[in-house]
């Protein structure tokens, strides 16, 4: 099927639809300008030893890990990022009536910048938007916390507890929340449409969301550059890019 007819026959199923699921990862941010992970120019692609510094016990155990991700958290290209024409079709579909959910993997906190409903956006990773203390669970803006880092404290801490700060983020080695999770498999299982974007499926329990979807009777779509493990099970692929591909298939956009 040419390109073209794919994206016409995704466009009649989203009119189809009526509880439309969006499954995003950092694919969907690329076009903000904030890198993804594992595709061509991501993050851990360039520099796989910046996967080590992702885990939870390296950066309680080790200062000097803390601080190397203060100075990194200062410079993040989120602070000032734009959502793009790919987070804002999602709030078209939401406009529309048809978006059931977003669950997203990202952290950038763009799905709420661009305008969908916060009661929408299911966040399973958290947002760096947020500072949170390891110790007693106080939370506070990160930009509060990164002004402390700009006026010298280099691993600040926690001004209840003394604790230590981290972004309100989960790393490899850390409990998902349970809640979060069960609210993110419950709307797989309540949509006929789930369209995942700009992930590359590796990360579970939420990848799981995909052959849950589809176990429950929903029509699957992949949009996303390199191919996925679940590309079998999809009705449609459609390579994007996405900033492209989503407004063309979300009718009522622009
Ligand atoms: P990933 O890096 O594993 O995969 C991203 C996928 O998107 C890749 O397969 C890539 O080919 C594709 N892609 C990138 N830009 C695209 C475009 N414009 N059009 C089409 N496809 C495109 O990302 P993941 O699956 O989300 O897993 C990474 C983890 O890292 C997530 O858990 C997330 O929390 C975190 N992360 C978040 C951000 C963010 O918040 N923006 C950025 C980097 C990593």
């Amino acid at each position: 099927m040419s390109p073209a007819a794919t994206l016409d026959r995704v466009r009649s199923w989203i009119d189809a639809a009526r509880r439309v699921v969006v499954l995003t990862g950092a694919g969907i941010s690329t076009d903000s300008g904030i890198p993804d992970f594992r595709g061509p120019q991501g993050v851990w692609t360039r520099n796989p030893a910046a996967e080590k510094l992702s885990d939870i016990r390296h950066y309680v155990a080790d200062p000097e890990v803390r601080r190397a991700s203060w100075r990194s958290r200062l410079g993040h290209p989120a602070w000032g990022a734009q959502p793009n024409a790919g987070h804002l079709a999602l709030v078209a579909l939401e406009r529309r009536g048809m978006l059931h959910a977003i669950v997203t993997q990202n952290i950038d906190g763009l799905h709420l910048r661009a305008g969908n409903s916060p009661e929408l956006v299911i966040e399973v990773h958290g947002n760096l938007h947020r500072a949170v203390c390891l110790s007693c669970g106080r939370k506070g803006p990160m930009q509060e916390t990164l002004a402390r880092v700009r006026a010298g404290e280099a691993d600040p801490q926690c001004l209840e507890c003394g604790g230590i700060l981290k972004s309100d983020t989960i790393s490899f080695g850390q409990a998902l929340v349970p809640q979060v999770i069960e609210r993110a498999m419950a709307a797989a299982r309540d949509t006929d449409l789930l369209l995942t974007v700009g992930t590359s499926l590796q990360v579970f329990p939420v990848a799981g969301a995909v052959p849950l979807a589809r176990q429950c009777g929903a029509r699957v779509v992949i949009v996303n550059a390199q191919p996925t493990q679940f590309d079998a099970l999809a009705d449609a692929l459609l390579p994007g890019p996405i900033s492209i591909d989503l407004p063309l298939v979300v009718r009522g956009v622009g």
